[in-house]
């Protein structure tokens, strides 16, 4: 990791870059603006950032475009990005986070609470990084840096989000986890996403893991829990249970 961390500023308005932009020196990070969407992916394909600051309105090609774009390129699937959006794109916002943002703001926004979010997800994410994760259960194999799941010997395709709560649940292996305390783990802090968005993505990632999903245990009423040896039994009912 370098000392000095980089955020890429995807923002066509120049007052609202410079003042992102300023306030992220003033932070100690490095601010590199783009003002369209196709120069983002440019940039990105050069340099990884420590993280990106997304606008959703952009004049080429739009914020959740140039975000899809941006987790396909392998070595970003896992880059902390927070949109700014404005108030009455909630629908944007919504789409911005199942496609995979890690957190948003809504403009008006005050500086100082983005750049404290700046810091909390580059925070977590470095956490992450240094953080050992088992990788093969029976016949599951996951590679985050790779971004691939295996069950069965076959790759499964996995959203950002998927990956990020199959991580989350694996770490806490054996602990149950809230649906609440998924969100916040999974999520950040987000007030529109509610605790059935868990529950669709849990249910999601349950049957993409096929034979697989006796790892993810539903703790009626309280939420769920990653086990190292979920009974036999468990095995024989795949793709049949929720
Ligand atoms: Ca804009």
């Amino acid at each position: 990791m370098s000392p000095i961390r980089s955020v890429l500023v995807v923002e066509d308005e120049q007052a609202i870059s410079n003042l992102v932009s300023f306030h992220l020196e003033q932070n100690g990070y490095e601010p590199v603006v783009a003002s369209e969407g196709r120069r983002a992916l440019g940039l990105l394909e050069k340099r990884v950032p420590s993280l990106v600051i997304l606008d959703l309105m952009l004049p080429d090609i739009d914020g959740i475009e140039v975000l899809k774009r941006l987790r396909a390129m392998p070595a970003c699937q896992r880059l902390p990005v927070i949109l700014l959006t404005a108030r009455a794109e909630e629908g944007d916002r919504v789409l911005g986070l199942e496609v995979g943002a890690d957190d948003y703001v809504t403009k008006p926004f005050s500086p100082r609470e983005l750049m404290l979010r700046v810091q909390k997800l580059i925070a977590s994410r470095e956490t992450v990084e240094t953080a050992s994760v088992p990788t093969v259960f029976g016949c599951l194999e996951i590679d985050e840096d790779k971004f691939r799941v295996v069950v069965d010997g076959s790759p499964i395709e996995i959203s950002a989000t998927e990956m990020k709560l199959l991580v989350e649940l694996m770490r806490s292996r054996g602990r149950v986890l809230s649906r609440n305390q998924i969100l916040q783990s999974a999520w950040g802090f987000m007030p529109n996403v509610t605790e059935r968005t868990v529950d669709t993505h849990v249910k999601r990632l349950r049957q993409k893991l096929g034979a697989a999903s006796p790892y993810l245990e539903t703790v009626r009423g309280v939420g769920y829990r990653w086990v190292d040896s979920p009974p036999e039994e468990a095995f024989l009912s795949t793709g049949t249970d929720q």
